[in-house]
């Protein structure tokens, strides 16, 4: 049997269904299967994707004669279906629009020709049987110009405008006209005259006038634009294989502007704001599809509750609403029925939101194109437990067809709507945490406390954020930063705290007491808004609002919950994270950076007093200042989480990060402490590193200065014997950060274990812990089996294990990652999204290895990417217990495990 390339549809027939998907492409299967179950659809065809594949391989001309036979048969087809002939001699002929449609939607990166078929002859039928000469000649120089375009490649040249456009703007200036609608007949016919002489002159031949050599030109031109570089790149960013081709789609057009009984719209089932189960659209009479995207004129509502509702919003009163601006059920009633039974069919067929393209030509309706519709977090969650409830889906469906980080859409305040699309955009940059901020802004942590502390919203602008600035952080609405990246201190923190951050804003410069954003300068005071989900800074205030976590978040949560293998904790260092986390459904934290804790209020004192310190003496004493307070730290977190695990990391970060940089709070520091400025200066320097981040810092400093994890150990064991001394049930578990070597390990679990023996005698009460460590070194995870033999747990820190794996500096890779992911040479920021291919077999064999010497180890992940859905479907799939993460991201966490394990199972 010969091989079938081309798949026709029409008059409730199709050679093609909806799981063809891959030979027919989304859009040509769903034409296929509409009119399988009996909605009107125009006729036409599909040529396969696979033709695409032979097209690249053996060239247009031996393809175009492999396909010809098939291709005419089912252009007479469609010529039955829709009784017209194409080529006509009289009769309305039939026209065609000629589109792409890949198995994944690739929206707007390739061709599209329509009102094929017209030629000088055609147009004079048109015009006649149209009763619309106007009609006529505009859809044909419409045509004249997409064909140039598109198929003969007649487009602007370098530095110059469209010559088809200079030419309408010529006509439209000699006859002082503003819009296209106030062309007369006799000029659409100059301008086809004139299109056709740009044509000859850019393209050096005539345009053609025979309609077969006008679709072989369209259905070669789809093909080509497979390979057109912004495809290809398309293609590269989204992951999709280059061999998978396009299909041809060829159908017959309808005209919704034939006259007051024709009309055009988009319509959906539910609504894609809301959730709503409410049909609802706009549609316009006389008119075509290009009029109701280009806002030329006002659509109008399709439903009567619409309108009512739009009338309502707008002003209108009932009278002028029903004077002036009818819905379609009650200006088309009948044709409204059919279209509301179309649209409840397609939602039933597909048990999923349609978003609908529509055509009423002459009083008959015709579906152009039915998709699932794309929508906002809150009408995902409601639209699925809607779905589910009324029985159209099951469990696991309702799961998967949420997409998680729309969920955090529901967990910070956004801007409104309307408020938003008024603002003006100054910069762009990473959306490093999202939510919405509106504020003055201010430029340092203290103006942040103290503007807040007098009631007033600020946006703290940083050149970078450092642990000092946490404080000022927190009172922050929101907080922008001329650097950094992804995982910079400023983003890490922010979402930890679930406030919104921009990092790297392009164009913005801050000097200390002032900023400027593309050399506009902007003072203390001004107001900025930051749409962290997007990385968009507005000048001024914009409106926010804050959405509510409502009953059907809570039943998303419940179903995944239920599905789900792994389990959610937090990344947390306060006790307020821990409750906010514990609230999303955090069931204990997996990683609580101790260091954030010493910047609350006077802590930094002692412990920068315990870093000036000269000898294990000097420190001991600072250390022993600090351990009551870090003892009430340990025991407000423990306690916020009771009953569940809570990760404790001794002391990580390089030292140089608590002491002052600049004269003035070095002086202070001098002072507060009664010492000579030079002294404190001279530790600053020594304490100064090239690269931090390799440097003195993580179980290096536990191991050069014992005393410091004999403290935190001390503090966190004496906080659990008390809270379990009064009858709470605290799950301390110690980890040790950093390591690279077995050795390194033991030393600190010594340190570790005895001090808890020495608490558990002094108090007479023992609590139940662990001692772990991080995996965040390489080297560490390459012998993951010799640490596991005496580490109880593994925590993955894949923020040090990219930057290490990779060999880039968290803290300097933003300067050029943006570079690599618009080059192609990464796909994504690895510092967002963990890289499977190479960091993550760095992770499996962690596990594994880790799992060969100790069979019952707990597994657990705290890098960013704990957050992220597909690092955490990785995560599902080497074996972890638990993914942990910024407190707001802990039900994006959620549901992602409960996706990872429904579809590995
Ligand atoms: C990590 O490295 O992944 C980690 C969680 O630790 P930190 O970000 O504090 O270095
Ligand atoms: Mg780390």
């Amino acid at each position: 049997m010969s091989t079938k390339y081309v798949y026709t549809f029409g008059d409730g027939k199709a050679e093609g269904k909806a799981d063809m998907r891959n030979l027919l492409g989304g859009k040509g299967a769903n034409l296929a299967e509409m009119n399988l179950i009996g909605v009107p659809v125009p006729a036409g065809f599909t040529i396969t994707t696979d033709v695409c594949t032979d097209y690249n391989k053996l060239g247009k001309d031996a393809v175009v004669a492999m396909i010809k036979d098939q291709v005419v048969a089912a252009v007479a087809d469609t010529e039955k279906a829709m009784n017209a002939k194409f080529d006509a001699k009289d009769g309305f002929p039939l026209l065609l629009s000629v589109r792409s449609g890949a198995r994944a939607s690739m929206p707007g990166m390739m061709n599209t020709v329509l009102n094929l078929g017209m030629n000088d002859d055609t147009v004079k039928i048109v015009a006649e049987h149209s009763g619309n000469e106007k009609f006529a000649y505009d859809s044909y120089r419409r045509f004249i110009h997409m064909y140039g375009d598109v198929v003969m490649g007649v487009e602007a040249e370098e530095g110059k405008h469209n010559p088809f456009e200079v030419v309408l703007d010529e006509m439209k200036e000699s006859k002082g006209y503003k819009v296209d609608t106030e062309l007369t007949v006799e000029d659409l016919k100059a301008l086809v005259e004139g299109y056709k002489a740009v044509i000859r002159e850019h393209a050096g031949v005539d345009f053609p006038t025979n309609p077969w050599d006008q679709l072989w030109g369209a259905v070669c031109a789809v093909f080509d634009s497979w390979d057109t570089e912004r495809a290809i790149l398309y293609r590269r960013m989204e992951g999709i294989p280059d061999d998978w081709g396009t299909a041809v789609n060829v159908q017959a057009m309808v005209y919704g502007n034939m006259g007051e009984t024709s009309a055009t719209g988009v319509c959906f089932s539910r609504d894609a704001a809301t959730g709503e189960d409410l049909f609802n659209g706009e549609y316009l009479i006389n008119a075509q599809g290009e009029d109701v995207v280009a806002g030329v004129r006002t659509p109008l509502e399709i439903t009567t509750i619409g309108s009512k509702r739009w009338a309502e919003r707008n002003g209108t009163s009932e009278e002028d609403r029903k004077a002036n601006f009818l819905s379609m059920e009650e200006a088309m009633p009948e044709l409204y029925n059919e279209l509301n039974t179309i649209q409840q069919k397609l939602e039933d067929h597909y048990t999923d939101m349609q978003d609908m393209e529509f055509t009423v030509q002459q009083g008959k309706l015709w579906m152009l194109q039915t998709r699932s519709g794309k929508r906002t977090g809150a009408a995902m969650v409601k639209m699925a437990v809607d779905m589910l409830e009324q029985g159209l889906i099951d469990e696991n469906t309702a799961i998967l067809r949420q997409e998680p980080n729309k969920l955090d859409e529901l967990l910070h305040p956004v801007f409104d709507k309307a408020a938003l699309e008024a603002a003006t955009e100054i910069s762009k940059g990473l959306p490093a945490s999202p939510g919405a901020a509106t504020g003055q802004i201010v430029f340092s942590a203290e103006d942040a406390e103290a503007w807040a502390a007098e009631g007033k919203k600020v946006v703290l602008v940083r050149r970078e954020t450092s642990p000092e600035d946490l404080k000022g952080m927190y009172a922050a609405e929101g907080i922008l930063t001329e650097r950094g990246g992804m995982t910079s201190h400023a983003a890490v923190v922010a979402r930890g705290m679930g406030k919104c951050c921009i990092s790297s804003a392009a164009g913005v410069l801050v000097t200390g007491t002032s900023m400027t954003i593309n050399g506009v300068e902007y003072k203390e005071g001004d107001f900025i808004s930051l749409n962290g989900t997007t990385g968009k800074v507005y000048e001024g205030k914009v409106a926010t609002i804050t959405p509510s976590l409502d009953g059907d978040f809570g039943k998303v949560m419940d179903l995944a919950e239920k599905n789900s293998r792994m389990y959610v904790r937090t990344n947390a260092d306060t006790p307020a994270d821990a409750k906010a986390a514990r609230e999303f459904g955090a069931k204990g934290i997996g990683l609580c950076r101790t260091e954030h804790m010493f910047f609350e209020g006077d802590k930094i004192w002692n412990m920068r007093e315990m870093i000036l310190a000269e000898d294990v003496e000097g420190r001991k004493a600072a250390l022993a200042k600090l351990l009551p307070v870090q003892r009430e730290d340990f025991s407000g977190i423990l306690e916020a989480m009771d009953g569940f695990g809570v990760t404790i990391r001794l002391l990580d970060p390089p030292l140089h990060e608590f002491t002052p940089n600049d004269a003035e709070s070095q002086a202070e520091m001098a002072e507060k402490l009664g010492i000579d400025v030079s002294v404190v200066k001279a530790k600053v320097d020594s304490l100064h590193e090239i690269n931090p981040m390799l440097g003195h810092r993580g179980c290096r400093l536990g191991n050069t200065y014992p005393e410091i994890t004999e403290m935190q150990a001390r503090a966190i064991m004496e906080a659990a014997c008390d809270l379990k001394a009064k009858g709470k049930d605290p799950k301390p578990e110690i980890m040790v950060p950093l390591i690279g070597t077995l050795k390194e390990f033991q030393i600190q679990e010594g340190i570790i274990r005895e001090t808890a023996a020495a608490v558990f005698a002094e108090k007479g009460v023992e609590v139940d812990f662990m001692v772990g460590t991080m995996i965040e070194i390489p080297r560490a995870a390459l012998t993951a089996d010799q640490i596991a033999a005496h580490a109880e747990f593994f925590s993955f820190g894949t923020n040090d294990l990219t930057q290490m794996g990779f060999g880039y500096s968290r803290d300097d890779a933003a300067k050029f990652l943006p570079i690599y992911i618009e080059k192609g040479i990464l796909k994504n920021d690895p510092f967002q999204v963990l890289d499977q291919e190479g960091i993550g077999q760095l992770v499996r064999m962690g596990c594994e290895k880790g799992k060969s010497a100790r069979p019952n180890i707990k597994l657990g992940i705290c890098g960013e990417h704990g957050g992220e859905p597909s690092s955490v479907e990785f995560c599902n799939s080497v074996g972890m217990d638990y993914v942990s993460c910024s407190p707001f991201r802990v039900p994006i966490a959620r549901l992602a495990a409960a996706q990872a394990n429904l579809k590995q199972n």
